[in-house]
């Protein structure tokens, strides 16, 4: 029981009440193969694939046979460096004969994922690129097609009615994310069958949500970061429990006394108000184009579900609900269903009059 986690979190929570001891040890009980942090234990679900479309309007993929429009060769891509668990932003300016095609017969696919993406004023795609933290390091190419179907553009027939082409190359490099072990007692490695249960069903609740992102953007300038405290974990952490059991921590943690008013980070629409296992009290706002911002371990929430918040305004309270040692804020960024390093969010770009 010597190790750092315990330690810390002893120390922090003793100097509040000494009961909160009591809340440790219940909260190593919990202690699994999910997602157990320094600070809090969270969700897991980070290591799946899942493509997220982005429009109703259900069209194919053209295939790579088709004309090649744009003239673009792959010698000529334009390159973007990629690390894993970290986000950026491509701009594709639209050529002149694709700027008056509907946006819905307009596919990204990026490594064979559909990619949400939205067109500016001055006719330039805008696609926020994740890569897995669990990425495998191969690079892939992100390419647009047009559909056949141009039902919305009756006025700017396609002349080239099914194209397909290559718009950027994207190179992934690792990242040495570090790592730490920690020793607990081997039966609390353990979690009981009934709250098994119970994280499953909110697994699935939350990837419904996670697949229903807006299909376009409902923010208009970047993102920021929820608090400017000090950051008590970072994105990125591995820990190895009893040198077997992993875990990730998947966001980035923030001090913050119980009761610090949380603010939103953009412009969104609250999709999900609830009590997660880990998480605690939880808010989610999917802020379109499928990025979600979570925060969690709350004490209280300000907003109702479903309401449209603006960026800044006061969402909930920070606390210490969940399995958590001591109070935080635990800030997740979800894109395209890989939790990603929010500070990589805040830093891609200076977005203006979108
Ligand atoms: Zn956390």
């Amino acid at each position: 029981m010597n190790n750092r986690y315990l330690e810390g979190a002893i120390a922090e929570d003793l100097k509040e009440n000494i009961g909160i001891y009591l809340l440790i040890i219940i909260s190593l009980f919990f202690v699994t193969t999910f997602n157990v942090t320094a600070n809090d234990i969270e969700n897991s679900d980070d290591d799946i694939t899942i493509t997220t479309t982005q429009d109703a309007t259900p069209v194919a993929v053209a295939t790579a046979t088709a004309t090649n429009t744009n003239q673009t060769t792959n010698n000529s891509l334009p390159i973007y460096n990629l690390f894993p668990g970290k986000s950026i932003l491509l701009k594709y300016p639209l050529p002149e004969n694709l700027q008056n095609i509907a946006k819905e017969n307009i596919i990204l696919t990026c490594n064979n994922i559909i990619i949400p993406f939205y067109i500016s004023k001055n006719k330039l795609l805008h696609a926020y690129i994740a890569e897995s933290y669990f990425s495998t390091l191969k690079p892939y190419n992100c390419s647009i097609s047009i559909s056949i179907n141009n039902k919305n553009d009756i006025t700017n027939p396609v002349i080239n009615p099914v194209t397909s082409f290559d718009i950027a190359a994207i190179n992934i490099t690792a990242i040495n994310y570090p790592t730490e072990y920690l020793t607990v007692n081997r039966k609390k490695l353990n979690i009981p069958k009934k709250f098994l249960n119970k994280l499953s069903t909110e697994k699935d609740r939350l990837q419904k949500i996670y697949n229903s992102s807006n299909p376009e953007p409902y923010f208009q300038e970047n993102f920021r970061l929820p608090l400017n405290s000090e950051l008590t974990s970072k994105y990125g952490v591995k820990r190895i429990f009893n040198k077997k059991k992993n875990s990730f921590h998947l966001g980035l943690d923030f001090r913050a006394a119980s009761r610090t008013p949380i603010s939103a980070t953009n412009d969104g629409r609250v999709v999900f108000i609830g009590n997660l296992f880990f998480s605690g009290k939880t808010i989610i706002i999917d802020h379109g184009i499928g990025i979600f911002t979570m925060y969690a371990h709350l004490s209280k929430y300000k907003i109702r579900k479903g309401v449209l918040v603006k960026k800044n305004q006061i969402i909930g309270y920070s606390g210490r609900s969940g399995r958590v040692s001591g109070p935080h804020l635990h800030w997740g960024v979800r894109i395209h269903n890989n939790w990603i390093d929010g500070q990589t969010l805040v830093q891609n770009d200076n977005l203006k009059n979108i």
